[in-house]
């Protein structure tokens, strides 16, 4: 028996999610990110990885990087969430999503995407809904820098209402 099943999904209110068919341990191995490997001087060198798709792309080495963005990839659909439930998890060329916590049967499994923080975050809001969400889609290490930016600005706001 599969541990997910494809459904319209809570997050993106236009796509679709993957859920827990049964209460899962944390730990398990969800599903198998799939995609083609290719180099990572392919994704520099071609338009096709540009700014726009960073969310199926995964370095693997120095050398590889798995492009999942093909509609076989199953595990394409896990929608992110600053508060995720699961995690990829790489070893060697394979990719798996993997519970980093129990996950209750019919809960939508989640991950954190990880894009780096730059200039561009703001193309991918976030509407996770979980009570840390900053907005948007950006790797944890990276939050911080866009709560400062939040906080600064709010700060500014509060000087120029003085
Ligand atoms: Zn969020």
């Amino acid at each position: 028996m599969k541990l997910y099943k494809i459904k319209k999904s809570k997050i993106d209110n236009k796509g679709r999610g993957l859920y827990a068919t049964k209460d899962i341990q944390e730990g398990t191995k969800i599903i198998n990110y799939t995609g083609k490997i290719i180099t990572n001087k392919q994704v520099d060198d071609s338009d096709k990885y540009d700014n726009n798709k960073p969310i199926y792309l995964f370095t693997l080495n120095k050398r590889y990087t798995l492009d999942g963005d093909f509609s076989w990839n199953t595990a394409g659909l896990i929608n992110h969430s600053c508060d995720p439930n699961s995690q990829y998890d790489g070893k060697g060329l394979k990719i798996w999503i993997t519970a980093i916590k129990n996950i209750e049967k019919g809960e939508e499994f989640t991950c954190d995407y990880g894009f780096g923080f730059d200039k561009d975050y703001k193309q991918f809001p976030c509407k996770c809904g979980s009570k840390n969400c900053c907005g948007y889609i950006v790797r944890e290490e990276s939050r911080w820098r866009i709560h400062k930016k939040f906080a600064m600005r709010n700060k500014k706001n509060l000087v120029n209402n003085s």
